[in-house]
């Protein structure tokens, strides 16, 4: 995950733990440190006692940011926990999650995965009652409209919240005596429930269950609001819509693989995109298939078994590249994808290769990488791509580039091989995809929009015509 600096990058994983006389910390520190990969640029944790929450926050790695020391002064027996991924705000203290607002039921902590499509508007709204936001996060906002509800009980200020804020989010927050979470109405963000012995847990993703011994219960439904406190856990539906969204990205690219969500592991799902790759876009005749790891290794894996073609370890990435890396000039990033990944040569020279990877955004790094194995001796490169191309840019919570630089949005599938030089490129088709992750027959409980241009939250036309290429913007409203 994350191997290569062009990705789709995930805003953030959440994290929160209820128990009435245990001291979570720790708990929560591996839950968090499992959705390391779901975003680095900082982590927070948020602990009750059952009368107060302290937090602590900072930019870093979850293993940077904790130490003992650290954990030792959260006492607590609930907690959330936060890791953030975000483009626009890279190192602003002030952005770094939980947040923490006053409202009428108290202190309460907040962590959020998601993006809020209307929340220029909301700000404005805001602005006009006098409430002036810093805008470095949008958790300010939900709890500014809990307050603003005048509800006296959580779940109707949360309702309230959500029937104003458009937009796909997943959320846990922290009370002094209880811990809340709660998805958008459709559902696009993911979001699981889970038990440790008599204790509730909730997590982005079933990986932080594994880590501390915790089991997978359930998804938080779309729009379910669930509540875990000393009377034990208590759900409610904000809206029974039939729609559902989950980002099929999340089985692509975001999550885990040893992830289960929505009842499909993600390393077999990708597997599956494997075997749907060589029905499609078959490498019979190559010597070799691998992936670019870590996330275009199980559809290697899938491609090797649906065609016979040897798997073999073409590439391994080095493991002690941060995120923190920085490429000196623009001239200089080859040595980028050289520190990274590094070619076996042994496995390349002579032979005719497919390398797997899981998506195209820009298209510059995989144009070095495939220079990087002709320059080992591959006689010819094949490439697949276990996703297809990546068209429009992602509205609800995933940091992409603007749709002038998405190859795929410009570009055939033949100028993208011609561009990045290889000998054949074959992507996974929309139905292929949907079909290896295996929730429904045609799509409908997923969101695909970022390679359809379905979206399933509709977003006004406005912030369209910031986002969109004009050819795509005038195909659209002025047909
Ligand atoms: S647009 Fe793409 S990346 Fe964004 S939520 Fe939908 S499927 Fe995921």
């Amino acid at each position: 995950m994350d191997s290569l600096q062009h990705k789709i990058n995930d805003k953030c994983g959440i994290f929160g733990i209820y128990s009435d006389d245990q001291d979570v910390a720790r708990w929560t520190y591996f839950g968090l440190f499992s959705l390391q990969h779901r975003g680095q640029q900082s982590a927070g944790i948020s602990v009750t006692d059952g009368k107060t929450i302290r937090t602590y926050k900072e930019n870093g790695l979850v293993s940077q940011v904790f130490n003992e020391n650290v954990l030792s002064g959260l006492h607590g027996t609930s907690a959330i926990a936060h890791t953030r991924y975000s483009a626009k705000d890279a190192n602003v203290e002030r952005a770094c999650q939980p947040i923490i607002g006053e409202t009428q039921f108290g202190q309460i902590a907040m962590g959020y995965n998601g993006d809020i499509i209307n929340e220029s508007q909301l700000y404005a709204e805001l602005e006009e009652k006098g409430i002036v936001l810093d805008r470095y996060n949008n958790t300010d906002l939900f709890l500014s409209l809990i307050k603003l509800s005048g509800a006296d009980n959580i779940v109707d200020a949360i309702s309230f919240a959500m029937s104003k804020i458009v937009g796909g989010y997943s959320c846990v927050m922290l009370t002094k005596d209880s811990v809340i979470a709660f998805k958008d109405p459709v559902g696009i963000r993911p979001l699981c429930m889970g038990t440790l012995g008599k204790y509730y847990c909730f997590s982005s993703e079933s990986c932080a269950f594994h880590t501390i011994g915790a089991q997978l219960v359930r998804e938080v439904m779309p729009g379910e609001v669930m509540i875990a406190d000393k009377d034990g856990l208590h759900t409610y539906q904000y809206s029974l819509t039939e729609k559902q969204a989950l980002c099929i990205f999340e089985y692509v690219y975001i999550a885990r693989p040893d992830t289960t969500m929505a009842g499909r592991s993600i390393h077999e799902a990708r597997r599956r995109m494997g075997h749907q790759l060589q029905a499609e876009h078959p490498i019979d005749g190559c010597d070799v298939v691998f992936g670019i790891p870590d996330t275009g290794t199980p559809a290697a894996i899938g491609l090797a078994e649906a065609s016979g073609v040897r798997y073999g370890e073409g590439v391994i990435k080095n493991r002690y590249i941060f995120r923190t890396f920085i490429q000196p000039t623009q001239e200089m990033r080859d040595y980028g994808v050289k520190m990274k990944l590094l070619p076996i040569v042994e496995t390349i020279k002579g032979k005719k290769i497919c390398m797997v990877e899981d998506s195209i955004v820009r298209g510059t790094t995989i144009r070095q990488v495939v220079k990087l194995f002709k320059e080992a001796g591959a006689a010819e490169v094949h490439v697949r791509i276990a996703s297809p191309p990546y068209t429009y840019p992602c509205m609800y919570g995933i940091d992409t580039a603007t749709q002038d630089d998405l190859v795929g949005a410009h570009k055939t599938v033949e100028e993208i091989r011609d561009y990045i030089n290889a000998d054949s490129l074959g992507y996974l088709s929309l139905e292929g995809l949907i079909k290896a992750v295996g929730i429904d027959e045609h799509g409908e409980k997923l969101c695909h929009a970022c390679l359809s241009g379905q979206y399933p939250i509709a977003i006004p036309k406005e912030i369209m015509e910031t986002k969109l290429s004009k050819k795509y913007f005038d195909k659209i409203y002025n047909k």
